[in-house]
């Protein structure tokens, strides 16, 4: 095909929609399900037409292409598992006696059996069920939820698209199933898993598709020989199948680099790429590989990520470069919309102005039907749209909010020496204990306490107009009250006030940022039926007044232990919010940093002695390929060290870090130059401890000894093993005791037990030392 031709033929198409509804009416559906309020009938029904609405509604915006399949009832790696028949030993029975309750309890667990592992898809906040694979593994297709929701498309007469986790990546998210070794490798299954993606592939072509998408986001990771040989293979071999679809394959998050030579040999019909600023690198891998003649390409152009109106007129440069590289350009957002919210028009609060330079689903949308028209007709059939998305772009960037001067200034104003602490840890340590006379093995928490019903109620309440914030406030220094008294009583030794007033360790700082923006409906799916709405950071950030430096002092003034600081750090605040995409990543850390250094010092002055700034989300940024990431932990520990690095030496910093392996970033850790980290450690038996360790790494640390993601009490010989456990790696005189992570999930009887076990626990190993 000719450019010309390529052009005029271009679709517009999307990988995936949000799933919920307009209302979370799915979330409501599912959960009513659960508790016995909705029939398996109902909820079935109500699905059917949140994704009849959903198609037609593409189709009437003008999608080519819809796709089906990406519908879930809790997660789609997990549908995966369930179409390829690798169901769990211990879920077996529950599913053959009932297909839906066999699902979700692989998805959530029952009394009796143990969900699926849960972790996070990619660097998204999304988290997947993990498939669970052994030598043993028989794989079955099953392939009815793909089949059905095509014909459920097809019969309101539109042109769909199954998508599918492709083979290989399902694989890669794998992990060895319970009691298989550790070193298995779930991708050794690939001549086993392949016949049923062959099957799976024939029933959806019986049922009329004409095209199947399959996901491989897997291959923009750094992959080993072994793995990209594979990947060749998996698609050889489906390839040269005769009675199957045409072929889609589709990578998202970042670039495929050494996979893209391989997916651009393989017989199938089409490839689909990121186009965006994550993915940099492939139109120059494209173009390098000669560009795929007699192909489909399908260009992400705009970011399926971000909530940001796109640059039309960029795009449709970049989808003229891409046309003279394939047979036929498709266009498309760089990966499923899954991850951004449904609707802008239903925000309420955002000032108008504003809300023109934002775009969720439903606008992205309308921006890749204009592109696909402009596209294949020429900028003269989009010029009311270029005006208006020009428009929209000049009054973001002309806005007081996206650049306020102040803040620019500091920020510019930043010098090596604020992002360091006036003295070395060696000293600082010994002005730190001549000051706090701590014992050894001091005990702490993470600061949160249980949040109870009443605190949520209280919370509703002021919103509701029925509290003012007066008597609101009055509840708030009652549950700190409560909280140190209880301290004392246990026998902590670093108390906190318990962070009862606290939505969300984000959304609260963000509410009292100057920037930042927050949504009515901006629902994201976290997991399963558990929606998020990350704040925006929309424009330069500022702190105009202090935000916890209230209520730490109250909680100071109730004791004469040491009462720790708590705020969130620069890293976490950007990870689970919505980040700007106008200036580097590091620029927004650093303006987030400043305003967040203005609450430490404002926390010193206030006599606080000890602050910590928790960073659970610095390892789940790290980017996906290992050449990215030391630029970002550059950035990102800069972040932190300016945040903390203007106060006292005798004021003790620390962090705070949960839910990942540390291994590989423990010189970034050190490089914080915090002076006590605590971490989750408890159900790997202290595993970061001797990670910490190996790497000679010098201050104190306090890896957990209570997992708190169980309301499981542990005894306090339980903790004590755990301490003596961490006592090989880490000497006595640097070993805190805690538990892995914040207690607001718990409720206050386990918390009050667990508590008092490990304070118990730090006495009896103290009297071994
Ligand atoms: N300080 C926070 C808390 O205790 C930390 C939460 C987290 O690490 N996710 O709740
Ligand atoms: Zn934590």
């Amino acid at each position: 095909m000719t450019a010309k031709s390529a052009a005029a033929a271009a679709r517009a198409t999307v990988y995936g929609y949000p799933r919920q509804g307009p209302n979370r009416e799915l979330k409501k559906a599912i959960e009513g399900y659960w508790k016995g309020r909705v029939t398996a009938d109902a909820l079935r029904a109500g699905a059917a037409e949140l994704r009849r609405n959903t198609w037609q509604q593409l189709a009437d915006a003008g999608i080519h292409e819809v796709p089906t399949g990406d519908f879930s009832y809790y997660d789609h790696v997990l549908d995966t598992s369930v179409m390829v028949g690798a169901i769990p030993e211990r879920h077996r029975d529950t599913f053959a006696a009932d297909a839906l309750d066999g699902y979700f309890s692989m998805a959530r667990g029952t009394q009796d059996v143990a969900p699926l592992e849960m972790t996070k898809w990619f660097d998204t906040n999304y988290h997947y069920l993990v498939p669970e694979l052994g030598p043993d593994t028989v794989f079955a297709a099953d392939s009815a939820k793909q089949v059905a929701e095509f014909k459920e498309a097809t019969a309101l007469g539109l042109t769909a698209r199954p998508v599918l986790v492709g083979p290989v990546s399902y694989l890669l998210l794998a992990k060895p199933a319970p009691g298989v070794p550790a070193d298995f490798e779930p991708l050794t299954l690939l001549d086993r898993l392949l016949p049923v993606y062959a099957e799976v592939l024939a029933g959806l072509r019986a049922a009329g598709a004409e095209w199947v998408q399959l996901d491989e986001p897997a291959l923009v990771q750094d992959r080993t020989a072994a793995e990209l040989n594979a990947a060749g293979r998996a698609y050889r071999e489906l390839g040269v199948l005769t009675d199957r679809p045409k072929l889609l394959v589709a990578s998202y998050f970042d670039r495929l680099g050494e996979a893209l030579p391989v997916l651009a040999k393989a017989p199938v019909e089409g490839l689909a790429l990121d186009f965006t600023e994550a993915a940099v690198g492939n139109l120059e891998d494209l173009a390098a590989v000669g560009g795929l003649p007699r192909k489909r390409l399908v260009a992400g152009v705009v970011n399926g990520r971000n909530i940001w109106v796109n640059d039309l007129e960029k795009s449709l440069a970049t989808l003229g470069t891409l046309l003279g590289l394939a047979d036929r350009v498709d266009v498309a957002a760089s990966c499923s919309l899954l991850h951004v919210p449904l609707d802008t028009t239903a925000e309420r609060d955002i000032e108008p102005q504003i809300l023109r330079w934002l775009a969720f689903a439903r606008q992205k949308t309308a921006e890749i039907v204009t592109l696909a028209k402009g596209l294949a007709h020429g900028t003269g059939a989009i010029i009311a749209e270029l005006a208006a998305n020009r428009a929209d772009l000049a009054s973001r960037a002309g806005s007081p909010i996206t650049r306020d001067p102040a803040v620019r200034a500091r920020a510019a104003a930043v010098t090596e020496a604020d992002a360091r602490r006036s003295q070395p840890y060696p000293e600082r340590t010994a002005a730190q204990r001549a000051r706090l006379r701590l014992p050894l093995l001091p005990t702490t928490t993470i600061g949160s306490f249980p949040q109870t019903g009443e605190l949520r109620t209280a919370r509703a309440d002021l919103r509701g107009g029925r509290i003012d914030t007066a008597g609101y406030e009055e509840r708030i220094r009652a549950e700190i009250q409560e909280v140190i008294s209880f301290q004392e009583k246990t026998g902590l030794d670093v108390l906190v006030h318990g962070e009862a007033e606290r939505n969300d360790m984000v959304q609260y700082f963000a509410e009292r940022l100057t920037g930042y923006l927050a949504t009515q409906h901006g629902w994201v799916q976290s997991y399963g039926t558990r929606y998020v709405r990350p704040p925006i950071l929309a424009g330069d950030i500022a702190r105009p007044e202090p935000m916890t430096v209230r209520w730490t002092a109250y909680a100071q003034s109730l004791t004469d232990r040491p009462v720790k600081g708590m705020l969130t750090g620069p890293v976490t605040m950007l990870a689970w919010s919505f980040v700007r995409d106008d200036q580097p990543l590091g620029d927004t850390a650093r303006q987030v940093a400043l305003a967040l250094r203005d609450e430490v010092n404002d926390l010193e002055t206030a006599g606080t002695p000890v602050i910590q700034v928790d960073e659970p989300a610095l390892r789940e940024t790290l980017p996906l390929r290992t050449a990215d990431r030391p630029a970002y932990l550059a950035w990102a520990t800069e972040a932190f060290r300016l945040t903390t690095g203007g106060v006292r030496p005798g004021t003790q910093i620390h962090t705070h870090m949960c839910y990942a392996e540390f291994g590989d970033i423990i010189q970034a850790i050190d490089d914080l130059d915090a002076d006590v980290i605590s971490l989750e450690a408890a159900r790997s038996r202290m595993q970061v401890a001797r990670e910490l360790a190996a790497h000679g790494y010098p201050r104190e640390a306090g890896p957990g000894v209570y997992d708190i993601h169980s309301p499981r009490v542990p005894s306090a010989e339980e903790a004590a093993e755990l301490l003596r456990t961490g006592l090989k790696a880490i000497p006595a005189e640097r070993l805190w005791v805690n538990p892995d992570c914040g207690l607001k999930t718990r409720g206050w009887p386990e918390t009050r037990s667990s508590l008092a076990n490990l304070v118990a626990a730090a006495r009896m190993v103290r009297g071994e030392l």
